[in-house]
């Protein structure tokens, strides 16, 4: 970025942004994302704060003598990117994993390949994990099973993560660590597998997987605290290359609370944190044992904690409900599938779901982890206490347990942060103004649309997958993020999903969904950090605010004619707190 480095006085190295002499970034467009202004050309900023935002004379002017001036020439100045739900923490604890995922593992016998490589390196007290399969990339087109892991030969207790981190798959020596056997009753939204004689297959799913998973996330923790606070300086930088600035870890148990604070201390993070409080007795788990602990907004300001985490239904096990000629259609739509993939593999899916039919007449699938008393009842509490609550709520059947829960509470959840609702993948049009008309935000994944889930999953009609559209003409204020490591954590992928709803494969997945670039920025930006509680101190570019900025080669807002064009954009700077890390041409 040679142009943009250029001064009145010569050429200024990256490390200039940090002095305490204000810089001035002039000559660009400048979209400071407050709601209806008009791009400025030019920014300046002191000691990590925004001094003034306007056309290039009045902010030179307001900037002083002293100031070091830089030529954005032309490019597009933003808020920093702001992931409003990026298992951040999970992310680096699972980078010490064996990455299963199919570009790696396309097959059951390569990924017990992988995995019996790895195991000598792993010290004997740990477990062994591999993570990101999905057996829709399989070449076997099924899941893997404890025999299968038992090939590997080791003794220590392995765990395979499925990509959605709500199910995965324990070995025999797994399984006896997180002590299932054939007499092992499932805690609560919990499924355990067995084979036809009645053990454990090793398959564990939403609650009696997350029992296991955190078995093996503690044995990492314990024995090496020292790599994971390395793991998250190494995982921030490849944050800044996409230009986001802030992060909402949706998950997080008091033991990686500790060690985030940890981190902090050592200013060894420099990418704010929010935290959302999640139960240390499995990490999708209710958290009635966070409620006696410090509550939202406790923290400073770049290690924050935000919403009290509240699972409600699965991840492809979500609740979903429709009425019977609803799930007929679905029906015909799973054949119409299955015949244009020439796949049974979606036959198989839905086999996998057991339907039940309610007294209402509704077709109700899924995995609900709370009853309905009980989610008024914990957000009454959390409410009480000064939590504000986010729940992670897929299918439409949860989304409306969600609205229903807040519903209860009503002014008693404060307004800043606002109630959250995290995915609300699947919803109606009745749905998004019920949740717009009590304030509720929506934390949404557009980067879901590449998810192969997706790709053969029929959609029951009248429900909107990843409803963009809906939801913001409902009045929704919806914040972009990527649940990474699920997804994509690159924004500008995300505006390309949002924007072209297509997915990996250029299939157009309802395509009245479609938002505009200029949208996807405010999720990214303003409603992200609105939706994290975060909209004092950034999210939008105004005097006061934080200098977290990112510059893009060009302005997506009048560059989208063409998925090319849409293709081609790019982060050249990230700035956090008015101090640059990361700088394309420097790399
Ligand atoms: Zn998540």
């Amino acid at each position: 970025m040679t142009t943009m480095a250029s001064c009145r006085n010569g050429v200024v190295p990256a490390r200039v942004l940090a002095m305490a002499s204000p810089c001035v970034l002039t000559g660009g467009v400048v979209h400071t994302m407050v709601a209806g202004a008009e791009p400025a050309q030019a920014l300046a900023w002191a000691d990590g704060r925004i001094l003034a935002v306007g056309t290039d004379q009045q902010v030179t002017d307001e900037a002083g003598q002293d100031a070091t001036v830089i030529d954005l020439a032309g490019r597009t100045l933003l808020p920093g990117f702001i992931d409003a739900h990026h298992h951040f923490s999970g992310a680096v604890i699972d980078s010490v994993a064996v990455d299963c995922s199919a570009a790696q593992a396309p097959s059951i016998d390569a990924l017990i390949e992988r995995l019996r490589a790895a195991a000598a390196d792993v010290p004997p007290d740990q477990w062994l994990v591999g993570v990101g399969y999905d057996e829709l990339c399989l070449a076997d087109q099924r899941h893997p099973t404890r025999s299968d892991l038992d090939r590997i030969g080791t003794s220590r207790p392995v765990l395979l993560h499925h990509y959605s981190f709500h199910e995965g798959v324990l070995s025999s020596a797994g399984l006896a660590a997180a002590g299932i056997d054939r007499h092992a009753t499932p805690p609560r939204a919990g499924i355990i597998e067995h084979d036809r004689a009645g053990e454990p297959n090793g398959r564990v799913i939403e609650t009696a997987y997350s029992g296991a998973a955190k078995l093996a996330q503690d044995s990492f923790l314990r024995a090496q605290p020292d790599d994971f606070l390395a793991g998250l300086q190494a995982y921030q930088d490849q944050l800044f290359r996409v230009g986001i600035t802030r992060v909402c870890d949706p998950l997080v148990p008091a033991e990686v609370e500790t060690l985030y604070r940890t981190a902090h201390q050592q200013k060894r993070l420099q990418m704010p944190i929010v935290m959302l409080p999640g139960s240390s007795t499995g990490n999708l788990c209710p958290p009635w044992d966070r409620l006696d602990g410090a509550i939202t907004g406790e923290g400073p300001e770049d290690l924050r904690l935000g919403h009290l985490k509240v699972f409600l239904d699965g991840a492809t096990r979500c609740a979903i409900s429709m009425s019977l000629g609803q799930l007929g259609r679905s029906a015909l739509g799973a054949l119409a599938l299955a015949w244009r993939a020439r796949s049974l593999s979606v036959l198989h899916e839905a086999g996998d779901m057991s339907f039940r039919l309610g007294r209402d007449l509704q077709v109700r699938s899924g995995v609900r982890y709370l009853s309905r008393e009980q989610s008024r009842d914990l957000t009454t509490q959390a409410c009480d206490r000064g939590f504000a609550v986010a729940f992670h709520a897929i299918g439409n059947d949860a989304v409306d347990q969600a609205i229903d829960a807040f519903a209860h509470v009503g002014s008693r959840h404060g307004e800043l942060p606002p109630p959250r609702i995290e995915h609300a993948t699947l919803l109606d049009v009745d749905l998004a103004k019920r949740a717009a008309d009590l304030g509720i935000c929506v934390v949404s994944q557009p980067s879901f649309l590449e998810l192969p889930v997706f790709q053969s999953m029929p959609i029951p009609p009248g429900l909107r997958l990843l409803g963009h559209r809906t939801m913001l003409d409902a009045g929704i204020r919806v914040a972009g993020s990527s649940d990474a490591p699920v997804a994509s954590f690159d924004p500008l992928a995300a505006l390309r999903c949002a924007v072209s709803r297509r997915t990996a494969e250029g299939q157009e997945i309802q395509p009245a969904e479609a938002v505009s670039p200029a949208e996807v920025l405010a999720m990214y930006t303003r409603e992200a950090a609105y939706a994290t509680g975060s909209l004092p101190v950034c999210g939008t570019l105004e005097p006061g605010k934080r200098a977290d900025l990112v510059v893009l080669n060009a302005d997506p807002c009048t560059t989208h004619e063409t998925l090319d064009a849409l293709a081609a954009l790019a982060v050249e700077r990230t700035i956090v707190g008015g101090e640059t890390v990361y700088d394309a041409d420097s790399q």
